[in-house]
């Protein structure tokens, strides 16, 4: 079972690789975007380790909804909205229960997603942040780790494919050729389960 405490290590593990990997993250969004993936997540997960810390929320939906509305309120980028949407929609699916099976979550994580293709607009294929999380919560029944894979090869499949969401989009097929900055921080929150795990 998953309690309060294995969300929060989920953030903070998050928050700590977002802050490792934040010049890749930047690096990637320059020739197809803005170049400031990595300072509006590292602002942004940062935030939500200390909110958490300073609200102490005592179930997995709490932490969840509070991280979620958190990334909304700090990050200005298409990004923020995006996984915030994310957390406090798999949040919600979460309920009030103080704690939650893998399957539970799983079942919620999706809701989340969709809830981001809601948002957003973008279907598997588009070159967005859903390239990474379909297939890792896809693959989520077979445990952290095979989601974490499934996450980092689907952030790798967006390197051919033309962006037709977000601002990578404008370049059409000069977009081609470049890994998408959002799949691969949807890596990195993936890979950050089973780093909460572990
Ligand atoms: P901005 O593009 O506003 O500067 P970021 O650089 O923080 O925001 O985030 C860019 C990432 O957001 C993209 O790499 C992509 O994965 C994701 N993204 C952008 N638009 C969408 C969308 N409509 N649906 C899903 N993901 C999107
Ligand atoms: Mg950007
Ligand atoms: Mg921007």
């Amino acid at each position: 079972m998953l309690d309060a405490d294995f969300f929060r290590r989920w953030m903070t593990a998050t928050a700590a690789s977002v802050e490792r990997e934040a010049d890749r993250l930047t690096a990637l969004d320059s020739p197809i975007g803005d170049a400031d993936h990595g300072s509006n997540l590292r602002r942004g997960f940062a935030a939500v380790t200390a909110t958490l810390e300073k609200e102490a929320p005592d179930t997995p939906g709490g932490v969840l909804t509070l991280a979620g509305r958190q990334l909304i309120s700090t990050v200005g980028g298409a990004s923020g909205p995006l996984y915030g949407t994310l957390l406090r929609r798999t949040g919600k699916a979460l309920g009030d229960a103080s704690e939650v099976s893998e399957a539970d979550f799983a079942a919620a994580f999706r809701t989340g997603i969709e809830a981001v293709t809601t948002l957003g607009g973008a279907a598997p294929g588009d070159k967005t942040m859903v390239d990474a999380l379909l297939p890792a919560v896809d693959a989520l029944g077979d445990g952290f780790a095979a989601a974490r894979t499934a996450a980092e090869e689907g952030a790798v499949a967006t390197t051919p494919l033309q962006a037709r969401k977000g601002r990578a989009s404008y370049l059409g097929e000069r977009s081609i050729g470049h890994q998408d900055p959002g799949a691969t921080s949807s890596a990195l929150l993936v890979a950050a389960l089973a780093e909460a795990n572990g």
